[in-house]
């Protein structure tokens, strides 16, 4: 295996589940529109280390051979713990 792991993403969006990996999106609005609208939510902060915790399914590449991982959406990265964001 040769796949180098991803680095986490540093904020999530509390109401769609979006995530970012620029920092200066943190507390700005998170705008996504996957259901067709914009998302009213904004990016928490969760630009920590221990804020994430490697995807055991994919072993942190995001990847389950060619297929996105289903269980971190092909992130890499799954929340420890979301209730604190
Ligand atoms: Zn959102
Ligand atoms: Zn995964």
């Amino acid at each position: 295996m040769t796949d180098t792991k991803k680095a986490h993403p540093c904020g999530v969006c509390k109401t769609c589940g979006g995530i970012t990996y620029r920092a200066e999106s943190i507390n700005q609005r998170c705008g996504r529109s996957p259901h067709g609208h914009r998302c009213s939510g904004k990016f928490a902060n969760a630009s920590r280390d221990s804020d994430w915790k490697s995807c055991t399914s994919c072993s942190g590449t995001g990847k389950q051979g060619t297929a996105p991982c289903i269980y971190c959406s092909g992130i890499g990265w799954n929340l420890s713990r979301p209730w604190v964001l």
